[in-house]
């Protein structure tokens, strides 16, 4: 065998992050070994979400660094670890934020993995998907539907996984608001139309052209997120990660209605007066997943048959991805390519 290609298997093409704030740096690192239990993945895509640009920005407490940021991953099992075989050689896998738990905790043993105080989160406390290769337990990955190419699934897993448990924590609503129209809004509306639920989508003011992308995907509504919606909601999902949107939101839903937090950072809530929540208003957040919900999910976004809208980007430009994804220019999702410019 060729020395150098052996040398060139045991190193990979990884986006890596060393201290917050930093910019995300091409490296060639090593490839690991799987451990027990483990698979190692070839990535053959990975989408991008706002909570990689809260890692980068250090606005997660939780996460270690240097570390490979990435928890939408679509890969093909590689090499298993000793005692791995849930999967064969060559399947392809999805690998979501939720990486590890104890399964021992009063969380874990009560179908409430997602709040595990000793979870382990992908791109987050490991290494993720921001890579050519990329290590993952077996029992938290996913089998895919296998309507979705790799680059359309990417966005399932954790843009899709999210907006559904949001959706499932927001209650039975007829009317639901959507605050900031992004990668897991364009997917939870489809999900909330699919159940026939009636969507009403707001985006930044002025944000015309995202609008238009939430009628296009069954909005009856579109509007900024300063307005007021034309009759009163049943629950709202706030996706945008700003705290002011709280009173907001809480004033456009009736008595009774539910105001959920979707994303696991936000800048602070200001003060608002307690008649916003009087009337049996409920102010909720939702927490990462369970496998439970990936199953649930992936196989209802198969039934709905969900189109998930992305942009491709080639690995290198991850970084381009995140700061695009911060001015709120993305339709859908962005997702990673690894390999030449798609
Ligand atoms: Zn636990
Ligand atoms: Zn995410």
């Amino acid at each position: 065998m060729d020395p150098s290609s052996s040398a060139r298997s045991r190193s990979m093409l990884a986006l890596r992050i060393h201290r917050p704030g930093e910019a995300l740096r091409a490296e060639d690192i090593a490839v690991q070994s799987p451990g027990p239990g483990q698979v190692l993945l070839r990535v053959a895509a990975c989408a991008v979400c706002r909570t990689d640009l809260h890692v980068v920005d250090g606005e997660l407490a939780q996460a270690r660094f240097p570390v490979v940021p990435g928890h939408e991953i679509v890969g093909r099992v590689e090499k298993r670890g000793p005692g791995a075989e849930r999967f064969e050689l060559g399947a392809r896998v999805g690998v979501p934020w939720l990486g590890w738990t104890c399964g021992r905790c009063e969380f874990c043993a009560s179908g409430r993995e997602n709040l595990c105080r000793e979870a382990r989160f992908t791109g987050c406390h490991h290494d993720g998907g921001f890579a050519e290769l990329a290590l993952a337990d077996e029992r938290f990955c996913f089998e895919l539907p296998s309507s979705f190419d790799d680059a359309s699934a990417a966005p399932l897993l954790c843009a899709g996984l999210i907006g559904h448990r949001s959706l499932r924590a927001a209650g039975d609503p007829a009317r639901l608001g959507l605050y900031g129209f992004g990668a897991a809004a364009h997917l939870a509306a489809q999900v909330a139309r699919f159940e026939g639920r009636r969507v009403f989508a707001f985006t930044r003011p002025g944000d015309v052209a995202a609008q238009q992308f939430a009628r296009e995907l069954g909005a009856e509504w579109a509007g900024g997120s300063d307005e007021r919606p034309p009759e009163e909601l049943d629950a709202a999902i706030l996706y945008a990660p700003v705290g002011a949107l709280v009173p907001l939101a809480l004033r456009a839903v009736a008595p009774g209605g539910t105001v959920v937090c979707a994303g696991i950072h936000m800048s602070d809530v200001p003060s608002f007066p307690y008649e916003l929540v009087w009337g049996e208003r409920t102010l909720r957040s939702v927490a990462n997943l369970t496998r439970r919900d990936g199953e649930e999910f992936l196989e209802l976004a198969e039934r709905a048959h969900l189109r998930t809208e992305i942009e491709r980007f080639a690995l290198r430009d991850a970084g381009v991805a995140l700061e695009r994804l911060r001015a709120g220019d993305v339709r859908g999702a962005a997702v990673l390519i690894p390999g030449d410019a798609p």
